[in-house]
């Protein structure tokens, strides 16, 4: 048995390491092909050029998308603001109304937020709460009830990125193309870690990120429908008019070789990767329950189906949840509140499921990835364990 070094990290649905495969494929682009893609006037930019091209193809056969359907954006956020602003600003649109669901990433939320105070109308739909077997799950028909003849883009994400719960969007994507309603999907906990098909799902826009598959951060691209229908989107980026006028600035060409070959090699793995990361995910849940009697699995049932299965969530009552993470000193993981605001915000995530507050701080969300070991999740279940038992011993 190998050593195990500390700390261990199980929050990869925050980000990955960049795989040693994808790094060598990027390294010829920082100082040998340095050209930029769009001086097609020498080689130096060609070659570039032909790096960036390549990369395209990779990306779109690998999600059964055209080349020509890729645009390369800076992360999903980027292309998440760019799908959802891009929709809405256009001139001469059918209405005002946009359907998204409780418990999208804040870079859903956030610009959907700004066009409702700037009149648009959003409605967000519920999910399915705490104890139900899908819980954090949508229910399609919500979607063909909300839908209205002025409903100009609906935004539901696959995988959610704290409970890993995975919407219908298959479902979804028939009732909006029968509506003539465009579908948009935050695919960026999806992408890599499931077979991801745009035909198949449906949908119209669809937002990945690199640095969540193994890949670099600050890259990721927005899968734009190219017929049937042709999505045309207001630029949010104008400048040099790269990527079709859809999103100027000049190409990082290390970043898209990068995506390209992260996303080859997540698909490459996955057979052996999913089947073996849900193991040890079932193992972590199934250690975890045997040492602490009250915990709570938070999101979809394991084995519902419905679950990325590198995703655990679970909350323990009657801890302090500050206290909790204070004592997670070898085991790098998640909270159910945002600790990356200057004030910790409880989850929306976890409080769109019913919970209240006191139980979402005291939550936390585990996230493997392929460097994990049957060694490490059985270290983060002694720790773990340890550590909520000490807090709940000091329960008044
Ligand atoms: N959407 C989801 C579901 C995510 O998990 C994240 C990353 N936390 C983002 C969007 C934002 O991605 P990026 O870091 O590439 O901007």
């Amino acid at each position: 048995m190998t050593a195990i070094q500390l700390p261990i990290y199980l929050d990869h649905h925050a980000t990955t390491p960049v795989d040693p495969r994808v790094l060598e494929a990027m390294l010829p682009y920082f100082s040998q092909t340095f050209g930029n893609p769009g001086s097609t006037n020498h080689d130096f930019g060609r070659q570039a050029l032909e790096a960036v091209e390549r990369a395209r193809e990779s990306v779109a056969a690998n999600l059964g998308a055209e080349p020509a359907e890729i645009v390369f954006t800076s992360g999903a956020t980027e292309s998440n603001n760019l799908a959802i602003q891009g929709v809405a600003e256009r001139p001469r649109r059918k209405g005002n109304r946009l359907i998204s669901v409780a418990t999208e990433h804040h870079a859903v939320l956030d610009p959907l937020a700004q066009l409702s105070r700037r009149g648009f109308e959003v409605t967000l739909l519920p999910v399915a709460p705490a104890g139900d077997r899908l819980a954090g799950c949508i229910d399609p028909q919500q979607v063909a009830d909300a839908l209205r003849e002025d409903t100009i883009l609906v935004s539901v994400m696959l995988a959610n990125n704290e409970i890993g719960a995975l919407h219908p969007l298959a479902e979804i994507g028939r009732l909006c193309h029968e509506r003539g309603v465009l579908l948009h999907c935050d695919a960026t906990q999806a992408v890599g870690k499931l077979p991801v098909n745009v035909s198949e799902l449906a949908v119209d826009l669809l937002s990945l990120s690199a640095h969540k598959m193994y890949g670099p951060k600050g890259v990721g691209a927005l899968y734009v429908r190219g017929k049937q229908p042709h999505v045309r989107l207001e630029p949010q980026i104008l400048g040099g008019g790269q990527e079709q006028g859809r999103r100027s600035g000049t190409l990082n060409v290390p970043g898209i070789v990068g995506l390209a070959k992260a996303l080859e090699l997540s698909l490459e793995l996955l057979p052996a990767e999913g089947p073996r990361l849900a193991e040890l995910r079932n193992r972590l849940y199934a250690g975890l329950s045997s040492a602490i009697g009250d915990l709570r699995l938070n999101g979809p049932a394991l084995d519902s189906g419905r679950r990325l299965p590198s995703n655990l969530n679970v909350g323990f009552p009657g801890v302090d949840g500050e206290a909790l993470l204070l004592e997670m000193r070898d085991v790098a993981v998640s909270s159910g509140a945002a600790c990356t605001s200057v004030s910790p915000e409880p989850s929306h995530v976890l409080r769109a499921l019913g919970l209240d507050d006191d139980l979402v701080r005291a939550s936390l969300r585990f996230g493997l990835g392929r460097a994990t070991t049957a060694e490490e999740i059985d270290f983060a279940i002694q720790a773990v364990a340890a550590a909520v038992k000490r807090l709940q011993a000091m329960r008044p």
